[in-house]
């Protein structure tokens, strides 16, 4: 089947294989990855390679600390104000979507946030232009949300901080290591592993150290950046299988040539399906606007809204899962992450081409 869920999300299969049959016995330890300490050598050769791929992969740089957590981003959606500010501290939210209007409110309780700009009155379907961007010169940091989940918007370029002394924090739950980032133009880029990189349960923070350490008071031990930088991710058992399954991926990644021939993949396949949504004389439309158009995820409606409720089904029975859209804004949604080969994308299209046949 090819599987479009917005996440968790398919995994490469070369990948599920190898932890299949790594699965009872991992390298001959006679052990699983679920079974052995998390303070083992086995597990901390997991974890140590898992960073060091990962680095290698987004090219970190050494000021910058990678933490492997639970709790989802929602939980950093706390964890950020929390570390990074105090409570009469003002900090600013761009807000492009329904992930970044949570993360602004869950922050409402730590901090002082400003919604500097909101695309809803425009249902999310923009990103604004940084010179309109009325930043507060005292902002401890400016926060986006990379790639907007379940709308399908996604920043191509980052705003600035206007504070030299802020820093720009970004959710890249939906696309992380999706394509090249700089990662030295962020205080923090933190994302949950199950779209890209992983099954659900690890949620990746990359910090720059320097921001490290200057927690609330109130901060509960598990969210406090310091502690779990101390303790490279391992102050309580984390979540050891999913971190090993991120390990194989980002190995994947750099198998493939590394994130610059990952976006080349990704870009190809985000083209076919809106050229085909564009194509279709309104049949499919895609109310984002071009510019700014996810490579991860493709929201689309039918002209004849009626009919949606058939496309999805007819398209599962053709193997095509999980394309129905987000419930807070219907129609349907293409998650074409990494791990989505282009023969799914181009399954897809033959199946809307011949849909709109029957149909238009
Ligand atoms: N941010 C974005 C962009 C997301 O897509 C999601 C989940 O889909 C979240 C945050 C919340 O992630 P979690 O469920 O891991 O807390």
């Amino acid at each position: 089947v090819f599987n479009f869920a917005a996440g968790p999300a398919t995994l490469p299969e070369n990948v599920l294989l190898r932890a299949q049959s790594e699965l009872y016995n991992w390298r001959g330890c006679g052990m699983s990855v679920m079974e052995m300490s998390h303070r083992g050598k086995e597990f901390l050769s997991i974890i140590q390679k898992a960073e060091a791929d990962l680095r290698a992969l987004l090219e970190i740089p050494p000021e910058y600390a990678v933490l492997f957590l639970q709790g989802g981003a929602t939980t950093q959606f706390a964890a950020l104000p929390l570390n990074l500010c105090n409570q009469d501290d003002p900090v600013d939210y761009v807000v492009t979507g329904s992930w970044g209007d949570k993360a602004f409110k869950e922050a409402q309780k730590y901090c002082k946030p400003n919604v500097i700009w909101s695309g809803k009155s425009e249902k999310y379907t923009k990103i604004p232009s940084f010179d309109g961007l009325e930043q507060n010169p005292q902002a401890r940091y400016l926060h986006i949300c990379a790639n907007e989940t379940i709308h399908g918007v996604e920043f191509k370029d980052y705003p600035t901080p206007k504070n030299p002394n802020g820093v720009l924090v970004a959710d890249m739950s939906s696309n992380f290591c999706s394509k090249p980032v700089d990662v030295s133009k962020f205080g923090v880029i933190y994302a949950g592993a199950q779209k890209n990189v992983g099954p659900s349960g690890v949620t990746i923070v990359i910090i720059r150290k320097d921001l490290i350490g200057n927690a609330q008071d109130v901060t509960p031990l598990m969210l406090d950046y310091k502690i779990q930088a101390e303790n490279n991710s391992l102050y309580n058992t984390p979540p050891c299988y999913c971190i090993y399954m991120c390990g194989l991926v980002f190995e994947d990644l750099l198998d493939q040539g590394g994130l610059k021939e990952v976006e080349k993949k990704n870009k190809k396949k985000a083209e076919i399906l809106y050229n085909a949504i564009d194509a279709s004389n309104g049949f499919y439309r895609c109310p984002v606007e071009k510019s700014v158009r996810s490579l991860m995820n493709v929201p689309f409606t039918l002209e004849k809204s009626e009919l949606e409720a058939d496309f999805i089904k007819e398209a599962a029975k053709e193997k095509m899962l999980q394309l129905k859209g987000h419930r807070s804004v219907g129609g349907m949604r293409a998650s074409i992450y990494n791990a989505m080969p282009l023969a799914g994308v181009e399954t897809l299209v033959a199946f809307m081409k011949d849909f709109q046949a029957r149909h238009a």
